[in-house]
């Protein structure tokens, strides 16, 4: 490997990083990694630190999974690539299929449709919602609306329902059609409201009167993260997802449940969905399918729309990758969902979490904590510069990120929140250090 002043130097020069200023990389270098094992990863400078993200919120079985590595070396060997278009499919492909079919059987969910990412798995919901009111003769449904704060990637599709406009307002004109009411977010939220059952009845109220609003017979469909990711780990009270179920099926509005970062585990189920039981229309997948270790997703289809795509009424699909289906994702997530039912992560995702989160809320007594978020492991800290008036504050966010680094933890720095999803193989001890870590961070940088 070239020495650290030189990739720093390349890096600045001919690297362009998703989500970041491409004129500050030379001002703020980010980490190079170079290693990891474990729960844990290493940079250049040979720093160790846990990684308490699990790289982007995906890699849930930690980076030494040797059946994941296995089953990717051996499907190379025998079949690196095949395209599953009209004509062809291939047995990892079809094995993955039953095994999601048996894992989201109870979400309802039984026919899969691969994808390459997350991005690809959102923007093939939104077209499967407007296939299915279009078979169904009901064409005029074409408009979607979303949660704000709400993150669903950043094709055009996932970008017009975003509800941060960090993501939106440099691409727009976005897609017509989309609308957006608030998120069920006790800490901020438009109607003043702390109590999260009294707030979860406001949005419902909101989200019925814009369906209302557009006329119902205009409305494709709902989609929201059962708990919000990127949005600061936003967790509704538990009426809130039951609550849109009810409402999008008074208006014939199906419900996309993006399970991009909820889905196999995070929340202390198998997906979030399951956890505010609530079936779904579709289901976005991706990330710790694969726990990370190859680009892939999947959408999955409930009964209502098997039927309509594969009755009478039913028409080709006019949407997929080349990579749809791709072998080697698909060994590799199934090695990973075998693995993850072993070790029954959800179980420990809960029992950990919960462990986690008796942890951060202690940090409460830091001035610069303004709230402590989590569900299951997935949790954030946000950093405030006022406590009474929940100033936010992203630079002290940023000094708190860098101080919590070098006390051996990688956290993730996202606007003034600080957020958390580690793998979910996470020891009892691992996860105390990351509350030790955080505190020494705070009382160094907060
Ligand atoms: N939906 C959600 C809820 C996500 O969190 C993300 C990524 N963080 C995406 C969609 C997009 O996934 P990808 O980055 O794999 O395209």
């Amino acid at each position: 490997m070239r020495d650290h002043n030189f990739l720093t130097e390349m890096n600045a020069r001919h690297l362009w990083h998703p989500m970041a200023h491409p004129g500050e990389m030379q001002a703020t270098p980010p980490k190079i990694i170079t290693e990891a094992a474990g729960v844990r990863i290493r940079d250049m400078d040979g720093h160790e630190t846990i990684d308490a993200v699990g790289g982007l919120w995906n890699v849930n079985l930690g980076y030494s999974c040797e059946p994941i590595k296995t089953a990717i070396a051996d499907q190379l060997a025998r079949l690196p690539y095949y395209s599953a278009f009209k004509g062809t499919t291939n047995d990892a492909a079809i094995e993955l299929s039953v095994k999601l079919a048996e894992m989201f059987g109870p979400d309802g969910m039984s026919r899969a449709f691969f994808t390459s990412g997350g991005s690809d798995s959102v923007d093939t919901a939104l077209k499967f919602a407007r296939q299915y009111h279009r078979l169904r003769g009901e064409g005029t449904r074409t408009k979607f609306i979303a949660l704000r704060k709400g993150y669903h990637g950043t094709h055009w599709g996932g970008a017009s329902v975003n509800g941060n406009p960090l993501f939106r307002e440099p691409y727009e004109p976005l897609l017509p059609g989309c609308f957006h009411v608030p998120s069920p977010y006790p800490y901020r939220n438009p109607f003043d409201e702390a109590d999260p059952e009294r707030l979860a009845h406001l949005c419902l109220k909101a989200l019925e009167a814009e369906i209302e609003m557009q006329v119902p017979s205009t409305v494709a469909a709902f989609i929201m993260e059962p708990v919000q990711g990127a949005g600061g780990v936003i967790v509704p009270h538990e009426s809130f997802m039951p609550g849109v179920r009810e409402i999008c099926d008074r208006h014939g509005v199906l419900l996309i449940a993006d399970e991009v970062i909820t889905g196999f585990g995070r929340t202390g189920h198998v997906s979030g969905s399951r956890h505010w039981g609530v079936r779904p229309d579709l289901m976005c997948l991706a990330k710790a399918i694969t726990s990370g270790y190859f680009p892939m997703g999947a959408v999955l289809a409930g009964d209502r729309l098997a039927e309509v795509f594969e009755g009478e009424r039913g028409a080709m699909i006019g949407t997929g990758y080349t990579y749809s289906g791709h072998p080697v994702g698909c060994a590799a997530a199934l090695a990973c969902l075998e693995e993850t039912e072993r070790l029954a992560v959800w179980d420990r995702a809960a029992a950990i979490g919960a462990r986690l989160k008796a942890g951060l809320e202690g940090l409460r007594r830091h001035e610069a904590v303004g709230d402590v978020r989590s569900e299951g492991m997935m949790c954030a800290l946000e950093i405030v510069s006022d406590r009474a008036a929940r100033t936010m504050d992203p630079a002290r966010a940023g000094r708190i990120y860098e101080a919590t680094y070098k006390a051996g933890v990688m956290v993730r720095w996202s606007g003034s929140n600080l957020v958390m999803s580690p793998p979910l193989i996470l020891s009892e001890d691992d996860a105390d250090r990351i509350v030790a870590a955080l505190d020494e961070g705070l009382s160094a940088a907060g």
